[in-house]
């Protein structure tokens, strides 16, 4: 079955969560964009599967715990199983 986001992996946010330490752009700076401030100042990203990674290891980095990385559990298995 094919989600109505393709295989792109979906990130929320939570901006009011975010006290701008810039911890996911350190370590993931082809996800995260922050804001001239330095806040991630938007509610919801889309990235590329083979961005999966990336995206997860910032927001581990996060300290305030406002980002979710949300993956596509059946776009993942049909990468595994090698189907596109
Ligand atoms: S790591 Fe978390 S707190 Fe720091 S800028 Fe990114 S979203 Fe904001």
């Amino acid at each position: 079955m094919l989600s109505t986001w393709g295989d792109d992996v979906r990130i929320k946010v939570h901006p009011s969560l975010c006290v701008g330490s810039g911890a996911c752009r350190q370590f993931a700076s082809t996800v995260y964009q922050l804001d001239d401030e330095g806040y991630l100042d938007l509610h919801l990203l889309q990235v590329p599967p083979e961005l999966e990674h990336d995206a997860a290891y910032g927001a581990s980095a996060c300290p305030a715990r406002a980002i979710t990385v949300i993956a596509d559990a059946p776009a993942r298995e049909r990468r595994a199983e090698g189907q596109q």
